[in-house]
C-alpha cells in the first residue's frame, strides 16, 4: 500500500486538537439533566464567558455498573465524530472523583420533550427531524461507530432548531458485529433482545421505532407496564403486529416496516446501498439532502430561547448543592480505569 499506513476512518479523525479544561475554569450554573452515574450542568466559562454543558460521571458508580468500558468509549467516541448534528465534546478531565465532559450547551431542550407536549408530529415534522437523525446516523456509520441508543431523550434541540444527538454512553467502534444487550428496552432491535450478535442495522431498526413514536406519539409496541418481558415478546415477534394508528401515511408505514424489518440482513440501511435505500426512500421524497447537510432547511419549530444561557427548555432538578461535592481532595482507586481523562484541577 505504498508505505501508507492504513488507518481506520475513526483514527484518521482522533487527531482533533483537545483543549485542557479544569473545573477551576468554570462556575456551575444549575443541572440541566440526570443519568444513571451523575448529572449534566449548565455551566459558564470564567474565561470566555460562553456557557457550556458538562456532564459529571461519579467514578465509583461507573465502576460499580459495569460501565468503565462505555464510558471510555463515549469519550473516545465523541471525540472522534464533528458533524453538524452531533454534540461537540470540546474535552475531558477527572478528579478524585468524577470524570467530567465539557460539551457545547443545547439550549433548546429534548425532542422528547417538544414531542410529548405536541402529542404527535405532523408529517413534514416527523420527517424533518427524521432525515436529520439518518444524516448522523449515516455519518456515525462511516465512522465504524454504531450509536445504540437512538431515541426522542437523545435528540436535543440546537438554539436553530437543528438537532445535535447527545449520549454517547453506548456507542462503539464496530466493523463487523457485537452482541452487549444495551439500549433503551422499546427501541431494542430484535436480534438485540435475542441476545444474538449485531451490527450497525441496529441503529436502523431504532430510526424506525423513533420515526413511528414521532408520528403516532408513542412507540410502536409501548406497554404501560415497566416490566419489559411483554414488549420484548411483542418486539421479537416482528412489525407484522405492530397495531397502527387511523390514517396514518402508507410511505412512512412503508419505510417503517423496511427500518423495523426483523431479519437484519433484509433490513433498509442495511443492504448493498447502505444508507442510500433510506435516503432514496419514497416517504423522504421532496427533501433536499445536500441543503439539509448544510443546514440550509429552516427546522420546523424555533426553540424560545430569552438569550445565551436560557436553559428553561429543561426540567427543573432538585439540585442538592451536588457541585459543592466536586473536585475535593479524596482517595481515588478508579484513576487508571480511565487513562484518556486527563487529572488537570487545582486540587488533584
Ligand atoms: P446524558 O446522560 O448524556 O443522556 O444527559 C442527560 C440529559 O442531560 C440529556 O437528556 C439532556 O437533557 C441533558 N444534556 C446532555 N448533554 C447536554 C448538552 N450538551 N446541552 C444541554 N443539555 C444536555
Amino acid at each position: 500500500m505504498d508505505g501508507i499506513e492504513q488507518q481506520t476512518p475513526v483514527e484518521r479523525v482522533i487527531k482533533r486538537p483537545k483543549g485542557t479544561y479544569r473545573l477551576s475554569d468554570f462556575i456551575v450554573q444549575r443541572t440541566l439533566g440526570t443519568g444513571s452515574f451523575g448529572r449534566v450542568h449548565l455551566v459558564r466559562s470564567k474565561h470566555n464567558l460562553r456557557f457550556y454543558a458538562i456532564k459529571v460521571l461519579n467514578k465509583e458508580r461507573v465502576v460499580k455498573m459495569k460501565q468503565i468500558e462505555h464510558t471510555n468509549n463515549e469519550q473516545h467516541m465523541l471525540e472522534a465524530v464533528q458533524h453538524a448534528f452531533i454534540i461537540n465534546l470540546w474535552g475531558t478531565f477527572q478528579d478524585a472523583s468524577n470524570l467530567y465532559m465539557v460539551m457545547d450547551f443545547v439550549p433548546g431542550g429534548e425532542l422528547f420533550t417538544l414531542l410529548r407536549r405536541s402529542n404527535r408530529f405532523p408529517d413534514p415534522v416527523a420527517k424533518f427531524y427524521a432525515a436529520e437523525v439518518a444524516l448522523a446516523l449515516n455519518h456515525l456509520h462511516g465512522l465504524d461507530i454504531i450509536y445504540r441508543d437512538l431515541k426522542p431523550e437523545n435528540i436535543l434541540l440546537n438554539q436553530d432548531g437543528h438537532i445535535k444527538i447527545a449520549d454517547f454512553g453506548f456507542a462503539k467502534t464496530c466493523t463487523t458485529t457485537t452482541w452487549t444487550l444495551c439500549g433503551t428496552p422499546d427501541y431494542l432491535a430484535p436480534e438485540v433482545i435475542g441476545q444474538q450478535r449485531y451490527n450497525k442495522s441496529v441503529d436502523w431498526y431504532a430510526l424506525g421505532v423513533l420515526i413511528f413514536e414521532m408520528l403516532s406519539g408513542l412507540p410502536p409496541f409501548h406497554q404501560p407496564d415497566a416490566n419489559p418481558v411483554m414488549l420484548y415478546e411483542k418486539i421479537t415477534r416482528g412489525p407484522a403486529f405492530i397495531k397502527w394508528p387511523a390514517a396514518f401515511n402508507p410511505l412512512a408505514t412503508d419505510l417503517i416496516l423496511k427500518l423495523m424489518e426483523s431479519d437484519p440482513s433484509k433490513r433498509y440501511g442495511n443492504l448493498r446501498h447502505g444508507a442510500g435505500d433510506v435516503f432514496a426512500h419514497q416517504w423522504f421524497r421532496e427533501v433536499d439532502w445536500e441543503r439539509l447537510a448544510a443546514r440550509e432547511i429552516t427546522a420546523p419549530y424555533l426553540p424560545k430561547i430569552s438569550g445565551d444561557g436560557d436553559a428553561s427548555a429543561f426540567d427543573k432538578y432538585p439540585e442538592d448543592n451536588a457541585a459543592a461535592a466536586y473536585g475535593q481532595l479524596a482517595l481515588d482507586p478508579y484513576g487508571n480505569s480511565f487513562p484518556d481523562f486527563d487529572y488537570t484541577s487545582d486540587t488533584s
